[in-house]
């Protein structure tokens, strides 16, 4: 049979050609990177790299086939519609962002079902019902662990969720160093900002400083002729916060953001908690198709199936369309925030998917080892 060159022995074991070549030297091989090997030589090197090839080569045919039919799987109805945006609130500590977030969500629940229970499940969604505002009856996510830190580990890996960011900027203080950095944050995600002036029921605020200190940045109010949207609030009294949210759906619009709710669904794991009784739980949000109880999926490198789901109130739901937090009951192990969750056509299809990310995880990990090690000697030689 046709050996494998290798270059592409290196690219399937995730090493470094040079790697490859100088393993092979130890072994008195002298090869160029286009050269082909023999079988035996092949299985011996890949093991040397901690991979098996008959596994490799057996379970990339199966996980081929699986995320294959997954891809194929048919979507009849490709309907488009608007969604809700998602919206990150970041900005320097004490100036208010866990406050905006609880006043945001407690007008919510007054205005809209009073008594609801309010859960943590790292996301939560409000529906804007004040009578006569032009965003009447619109819905809005906010992600509840206000953070740089969240919003970096999420976008490091790969993941994203947010469509707005919200920089809280308190009235009093000012701009100040973690206030640009997440400008900074926010700028290098390509995210629109928002900025909310808070505290504007303080005696000492001085909302057009803020508006100065940033202008100075970039962000130019629109009233001064810029495009940056700047709304006055205090989360404290809850004043403007209908003006703030309004402003958020007017900036979602700019971006035209869809989601097609008829086909499965596609989201991210927001949080990821080992429950006692219920065990591996995790907050999901859903951000195209239709999320539905007792759909099979593969989440990071684990699976399973929806056995429940719950939405921010705690309310067990049974479908779940784009932009929506649930909590999912029914994965085989833990999965981590960042973690993209995929429904598949069934159990045992996420299952190979799982197993097969799995190996390639070990694999790299492995590889990785290995070439700490080698590094030395391929310098050596
Ligand atoms: P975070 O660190 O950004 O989450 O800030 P917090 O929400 O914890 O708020 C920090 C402090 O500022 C708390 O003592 C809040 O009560 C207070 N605070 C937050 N918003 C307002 C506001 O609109 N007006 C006033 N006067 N105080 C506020
Ligand atoms: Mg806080």
């Amino acid at each position: 049979t046709e050996g494998i060159s290798v270059k592409d022995l290196a690219e399937k074991l995730g090493v470094r050609g040079k790697d490859l070549i100088a393993t092979l030297l130890m072994r008195g091989v002298f090869v160029t990177v286009n050269q082909s090997l023999d079988a035996e030589l092949v299985k011996d090197v890949a093991h040397q790299f901690g991979a098996d090839t008959e596994i490799i080569t057996f379970e990339d045919q199966m996980a081929n086939e699986a995320i294959e039919n997954v891809l194929a799987q048919e979507n009849p109805d490709e309907h488009e519609v608007t969604r809700p945006p998602v919206v990150t609130v970041m900005g320097h500590v004490d100036h208010g962002k866990t406050s905006l977030l609880d006043a945001i969500r407690e007008t919510d629940v007054a205005g809209g079902e009073a008594g609801g229970i309010t859960q943590h499940i790292g996301a939560y969604k409000v529906k804007i019902n004040k009578e006569g505002s032009p965003a009447f009856g619109r819905e809005i996510v906010f992600l509840d662990t206000p953070g740089h830190e969240a919003f970096t580990r999420m976008r490091a890996r790969g993941a994203k969720v947010t469509d707005i960011v919200v920089i809280v900027v308190a009235a009093d203080d000012g701009v100040m160093p973690q206030t640009l950095e997440a400008v900074d944050h926010a700028k290098a995600a390509n995210v629109p900002i928002i900025v909310a002036v808070n505290k504007i029921d303080k005696p000492d605020a001085q909302p057009d400083r803020v508006k100065q200190q940033l202008g100075d940045r970039g962000l130019v109010p629109e009233a001064w002729g810029g495009s940056t949207v700047f709304v006055d609030v205090s989360a404290k009294k809850k004043q403007n916060l209908d003006l703030l949210l309004e402003m958020i759906c007017l900036v979602a619009d700019l971006g035209n953001l869809k989601a097609t709710p008829g086909r499965s669904a596609v989201g991210t794991v927001i949080e990821a908690k080992l429950d006692r009784g219920r065990g591996a739980v995790a907050s999901v949000l859903v951000q195209n198709g239709t999320l539905r109880n007792q759909d099979s999926f593969i989440v990071g490198n684990t699976f399973g199936k929806i056995r429940a789901m719950f939405d921010d109130r705690g309310r067990a739901i049974e479908v779940a369309g784009p932009s929506t937090p649930v909590e999912i009951l029914g994965l085989e192990s833990m999965p981590e925030a960042g973690d993209t969750f995929l429904v598949t056509a069934d159990r045992d299809k996420a299952k190979v998917i799982s197993q097969y990310r799995k190996m390639k995880e070990r694999e790299s990990q492995l590889a990785k080892s290995s070439r700490v090690s080698l590094e030395g000697l391929a310098e050596k030689i």
